[in-house]
């Protein structure tokens, strides 16, 4: 038997439409269609060419249902401004890292969530609305900001850089897995599925917007819900001050930075917080320690420099899983090698290989490029 929505799961993951697909396998999009909808069950043949065209193995579409993964409840950015096929592999992976946790989570005891929901300090309804005040006081305070205070206080960080964002979200129960490169358009993106939050970085990014997107993302989990994210401009605003808040705290900036700081100054502090340079001339404006003229400076000079896209001669290494590179050296000491884990799932090596940050092809090399540099998250065999 075939499992209809693994017919359509596969061939969003490949961003194609039932035309281009239709192309590739010489089967009529009629055809396709009746497949994808469970009027008709591909034979033998039609399932091989299915296989092939997809690149997933004739396994997986026999395997049980996936659940369903809507744009409403993920963190997408610019939804309008993303294309259908950027929009549905960045979706079908998400589907596919679900099933690579449930696996994990089968096996391994994994940190449990501890992600703090202050929806109350978002001022945005499920549609991305804002929501009239209720008389808070203006002026100093931002919501945002306070969430993202109150997390630190929570998780007792006081006001000190993070050195590794990702192990921190893990460590805190958060499941990070990567974007493969075949959806660049989608930065990261974020959604809780049931009490279980789930992060996806692009690994396509400089260390420090990777870091910045993690935070990002942290911001939408703890701001905006677990049933509808909201979405548009808005949203994005408060995840974004949420990160420059909790990656950047008022209290350290303003311990450190003196007024009206040089370009030169903060490509030297830039490493202080593990930032990029625009983000902290950004945040320097923000908390009023520059002018408008002198963040205007900073730009133009940064920008210059090459700092609008990319962080030239930074020291820093793309931040990667330590949950999933722990899971991973665990399970080669217990002899199963990725390929099994692979075969389980019914992926392809290199399809899992995408959600976990490149680590197979390191772990077989007895590598690590994640390094355990940390007190590592618990994580322990179940059996
Ligand atoms: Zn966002």
């Amino acid at each position: 038997m075939t499992t209809a929505s693994r017919l359509v799961l596969a061939r969003r993951r490949r961003g194609l439409t039932v035309t281009r697909l239709a192309q590739h396998t010489g089967l009529t999009a009629r055809r396709l269609s009746d497949f994808e909808s469970g009027r008709a069950t591909p034979s033998p043949p039609s399932l091989a060419a299915l296989s092939a065209a997809l690149e997933f193995p004739e396994s997986f579409f026999s395997a049980g249902e996936v659940a369903d993964l809507t744009a409403d409840s993920v963190s997408f950015r610019a939804l309008s401004k993303m294309t259908a096929s950027q929009r549905d592999i960045a979706l079908s992976s998400g589907r596919l890292a679900r099933e690579l946790q449930a696996w994990i989570a089968d096996r391994f005891r994994l940190p449990p969530p501890e992600i703090p929901s202050l929806t109350s300090f978002s001022r945005l309804d499920a549609d991305g609305e804002q929501v009239p005040s209720t008389g808070e006081s203006a002026g100093e305070s931002c919501p945002a900001e306070d969430a993202a205070e109150l997390v630190r206080a929570r998780w007792g960080l006081g006001y000190a850089p993070i050195p590794h964002l990702t192990h921190l979200l893990e460590a805190h129960g958060t499941r990070v897995f990567s974007l493969s490169g075949d959806c660049l358009e989608v930065d990261a993106f974020s959604f809780w599925d049931r009490g279980i939050p789930f992060v996806l970085l692009n690994l396509g990014k400089t260390a420090e917007r990777g870091r910045f997107d993690a935070a990002h993302e942290l911001g939408h989990l703890v701001l905006h819900g677990e049933e509808q994210m909201p979405h548009g401009p808005l949203a994005e605003a408060e995840a974004h001050r949420f990160a420059a808040a909790f990656l950047m705290p008022r209290a350290d900036v303003l311990a450190h930075a003196p007024q009206g700081a040089t370009t030169d100054w903060i490509l030297q502090a830039k490493r202080r917080w593990k930032v990029a340079a625009m983000a902290l001339a950004h945040r320097l404006h923000e908390l009023a320690l520059t002018t408008e003229w002198q963040y205007r400076t900073h730009c133009v000079d940064l920008g210059r420099l090459g700092y609008r896209k990319d962080e030239p001669r930074s020291p820093l290494t793309r931040e990667t899983s330590q949950v999933l590179g722990k899971v991973f050296a665990a399970l080669r000491r217990e002899g199963v090698r990725p390929a099994d884990v692979a075969r389980d799932l019914h992926l392809r090596p290199a399809d899992l290989n995408d959600l976990i940050f490149g680590l197979v092809v390191t772990s077989q090399e007895g590598g690590g490029r994640g390094g355990f540099d940390k007190a590592p998250p618990s994580l322990s065999l179940v059996r």
